[in-house]
């Protein structure tokens, strides 16, 4: 396949991952987190799809298309490893459906990376939370989902709480 097909399933497999989660969680109540902002495409997704949902950011470095830039109060910038533990105090318990895609080419600090945010997410989690994530997290308390028709298992993950 080429590196050109490869990002085309990858992002349909986002698109696809974060419409089942949003039609998932409708009727609960929470707010989202987008763990890694980039250029905004996912994060610019989501307000379309959940216009009347809190999205609060976690993003280290913001270098995202000017139009797909949060809003102070709802960006927390520095490392997710920081930033989780000091949304901990905020947003306990409030987090119904949250996307992570942090992921880069390495294998190890993905691991190590899905690992820390495997330990510091399970607070956030509001009951039914849904996780849409590039990596596969470890969540106590969760259960995998399987990925909406389309997508091969593995290339996007899907867990529930509870
Ligand atoms: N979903 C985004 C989009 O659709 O545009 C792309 C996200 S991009 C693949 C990954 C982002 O995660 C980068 O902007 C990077 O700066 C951020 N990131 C990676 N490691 C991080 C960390 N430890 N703490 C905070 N942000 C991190």
């Amino acid at each position: 396949m080429s590196r050109l097909d490869s990002v085309i399933r990858r992002l349909k497999a986002q698109r696809a991952c974060l419409n089942a989660a949003a039609e998932r969680v409708a009727g609960r109540e929470g707010v989202v987190l987008e763990l890694g902002l980039g250029n905004g495409r996912t994060y610019d997704h989501l307000r379309e799809i959940l216009p009347e949902r809190q999205i609060f950011v976690f993003e280290r470095e913001v270098r995202a298309h000017p139009d797909c830039i949060p809003p102070d109060d709802y960006l927390y910038l520095g490392d997710v490893r920081d930033t989780l533990t000091r949304a901990a105090a905020d947003l306990a318990g409030r987090a119904v459906l949250v996307h992570s895609d942090i992921g880069t080419g390495e294998a190890a600090r993905n691991a190590a990376l899905a690992a820390e945010i495997s330990r510091l997410l399970p607070g956030l989690l509001a009951p039914g939370a849904v996780i849409v994530s590039d990596q596969a997290l470890a969540l106590p308390g969760t259960r995998p989902l399987d990925p909406p028709e389309g997508v091969r298992p593995g290339r996007y993950h899907m867990a529930v709480k509870g």
